[in-house]
């Protein structure tokens, strides 16, 4: 098949005026010039007035949330937030998630997602989910000693962290991409943060966590109080790791520097001087999620230095309980406004960037010889600047193919 169309944005290379990809099973096999490409016996997609670009890739988000829209007022505090969460998650079902999840996933695809890091506190349910999307999933995993309800249905059956992270992997079983989401440095032991790392590198699965969130959050390993200290003692977590650090070195300390590079790191807000320096040693991939940072309030992210050190950035939604809905396009503007980044750079934040930190720098994020043919085309308008009309597009992508089908 070959798809035709007014502007193919490769994001590798300059973008082709009528161009055309070639496309065979699900993998792109040859792209450039719409004269170029002899057409043989190829049946012809011609697209027209259409601009091509790599599907886009959402590098963190919890699906199970989907059904919370709006159910939650931003918070006076974080450790609100948590308490109100999880009334809301007492209220779900095993069936409501399977739902939740579904209406998640068909969502990000409607906004031209079209593969997903989606991390989930119930992997049991995985086998019951549609996949329209290339998912990653990755166990949601917390130890922190709780008589309240917010213990996952996981971690209620087994005991021990051994327990908790092999029953994940077994569980694990039904996705294809499989990782570990140890939840955050307040909610999950020492332990088990070891144990996860152990076993993803035995098994060769990703890696991903919360990091550094909130300003309760450094509060809380910094000074040894605040409303997430005293929420979390109150439910009888061990606060012996609280005060005089801070959450990246707490997380420097339960993980192994020679893996670090395998962490996708959600958030990073919280970022202190000494911290700074611990991040010109250690090199992860970082998701910021730019409208769940807007709901929350929290501390400017710190882009342009993370960036001068060379850090891989990604965007991602977070979930609904703290965001309007699951467009990347939405994320690309809220983070325009904020950072005046070049647009472009913007486009990678959601192609090339979240492909290099899921290890598929060489199959996904870019329309080029060899990859998974994931494309989705948008509207031409006539602009000098066709990556801001790109940032700009707002609605449902019209047209997506993903593993080499049209998809409808
Ligand atoms: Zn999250």
């Amino acid at each position: 098949m070959i798809l035709r169309a007014r502007t193919v944005v490769t994001m590798d290379g300059p973008p082709i005026e009528n161009g055309a990809v070639r496309v065979r099973g699900d993998r792109i096999l040859e792209v450039g010039e719409s004269s170029q490409l002899a057409s043989s016996n190829d049946e012809i997609v011609d697209l027209g007035e259409h601009i091509l670009l790599p599907g886009l890739i959402n590098a963190h988000c919890h699906l199970d949330y989907t059904c919370l829209r709006g159910k939650i007022a931003p918070p006076q505090s974080f450790a609100d937030w948590i308490r109100a969460i999880n009334a809301e998650k007492a209220k779900l079902s095993a069936e409501d998630y399977v739902v939740s999840i579904n209406q998640g996933l068909a969502e990000a695809k409607q906004f031209g997602t079209t593969a997903i890091a989606n991390l989930t506190a119930f992997p049991e349910l995985i086998a019951k989910t549609d996949e329209p999307i290339w998912a990653w999933w990755f166990a949601e995993l917390i130890d922190v000693r709780n008589r309240a309800q917010n213990l996952t249905a996981l971690s209620r059956q087994v005991s021990g962290v051994n327990g908790i992270v092999n029953r994940a992997l077994e569980q694990l079983s039904a996705a294809n991409q499989r990782g570990f989401a140890p939840h955050a440095p307040f909610t999950a032991s020492a332990n088990l943060y070891r144990c996860c790392e152990e076993i993803a590198q035995r098994e060769k699965i990703f890696l991903t966590t919360h990091l550094a969130e909130s300003r309760e959050e450094m509060q809380m390993f910094r000074e040894a109080n605040g409303p997430l200290y005293d929420f979390l003692k109150e439910i009888g977590r061990d606060m012996s790791d609280c005060g005089g650090t801070t959450p990246l070195s707490r997380f420097a300390d339960l993980t192994d520097a020679s893996a670090a590079q395998g962490w996708i790191v959600a958030h990073l807000n919280e970022v202190s001087e000494t911290d700074f320096d611990l991040l010109r040693k250690r090199k992860f991939s970082i998701v910021h999620c730019p409208r769940s940072h807007a709901y929350f309030g929290h501390t400017d992210f710190q882009f342009e230095r993370l960036r001068e050190l060379d850090f891989n950035v990604c965007l991602g939604t977070d979930s609904l309980a703290s965001n309007d809905d699951l467009s990347l396009f939405a994320e690309m503007r809220k983070f325009q406004e904020r950072f005046h980044f070049e647009p472009q750079k913007v486009l990678e934040m959601v192609t090339i960037n979240p492909a290099r930190a899921l290890k598929q720098r060489d199959q996904l994020g870019k329309i080029r010889q060899r990859f998974m043919a994931n494309i989705i085309a948008l509207p031409f308008t006539k602009s000098p600047h066709i990556f801001e009309t790109i940032l700009n597009f707002v609605g449902k992508v019209p047209w997506i193919m993903l593993h080499g089908r049209i998809s409808s």
